[in-house]
């Protein structure tokens, strides 16, 4: 569904990504992991066509992303940006359905769509009427998720949903973000850093290292048999020290 071919990205000197290449099937979750600045934001911003490659290919349903196809694609991919990305200065109504009120779809049409997901991410009716600063950052991310949602895209991406969230809220969104990965069947690429949360989300999981994928495949194969040994370090330096003590 959306493949990186060989890809390299440099910002200046900072070789953000380095001859990358890497594969999210249709249907399935993808994870992308690894610590921070190793390249897992790039490759998102490539996938939705935000970057161009400096050399490789990004491809989407088999075909090149090219600037000319790419307003089309767009409208099939969902993105959450990194802490929300929600406008200040609009409701949450307004921020989930700007683009579908920019396409003019029918008022009616609308609010059926926004009833329809504000039940399935759970987002109480009465915080569509509130601004981002008025919602709890789990609100904030539902409503992300909502807008992003709104069009039925082909693909979801979202980067860092759950980073700043409380260990509580965090879980209860990994559960119902689980179930509606697996309820809606989208193609899902996913970024994090905490090696649990791509475990419990994802079927594929992309380890990337100083803008290189380390390993890709599933949670087992990173676990049971690490490619290198600094899967395993980033493994195991994750497992809480408390446990060990258990
Ligand atoms: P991650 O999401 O894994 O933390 P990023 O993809 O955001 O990493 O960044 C990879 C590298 O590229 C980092 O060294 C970062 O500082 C650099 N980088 C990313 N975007 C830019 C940019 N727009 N300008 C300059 N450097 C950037
Ligand atoms: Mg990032």
């Amino acid at each position: 569904m959306l493949e990186l071919r060989h890809v390299s990205k440099s910002f200046g000197p900072t070789h953000a990504l380095r001859d990358v290449s890497l594969a999210a099937e249709a249907g399935q979750t993808t994870v992308l992991l690894g610590p921070s600045g190793c390249g897992k934001s790039t490759v998102l911003r490539l996938m939705v066509g935000l970057l161009r490659p400096d050399a490789g290919t990004v491809q989407f349903d088999g075909e090149p992303l090219t600037p000319t196809n790419l307003e089309h694609v767009r409208h099939r991919m969902g993105y959450v940006i990194q802490d929300g990305g929600l406008f200040p200065h609009l409701t949450a109504r307004e921020n989930t359905t700007l683009l579908a009120r920019h396409l003019s779809q029918s008022a009616p049409a609308i609010d059926e769509r926004l009833r329809e997901l504000t039940t399935l991410v759970k987002l109480p009716l009465d915080a569509l009427d509130r601004y981002p600063v008025q919602l709890s950052g789990g609100q904030r991310q539902r409503v992300g998720l909502v807008r992003a949602l709104f069009l039925d895209p082909h693909v979801l991406l979202l980067d860092e949903p759950l980073g700043a969230l409380d260990p509580l809220i965090r879980a209860d969104l990994q559960e119902d973000l689980r179930t509606i990965f697996r309820d809606l069947g989208k193609t899902v690429v996913l970024v994090t850093h905490d090696v649990g949360e791509a475990g419990y989300l994802g079927d594929t999981l992309v380890l990337m290292k100083d803008g290189t994928v380390v390993q890709q495949g599933s949670f087992e194969d990173l676990v049971e048999r690490p490619a290198e040994p600094f899967a395993e370090r980033f493994i195991r330096a994750q497992r809480s020290p408390v446990f060990d003590r258990m």
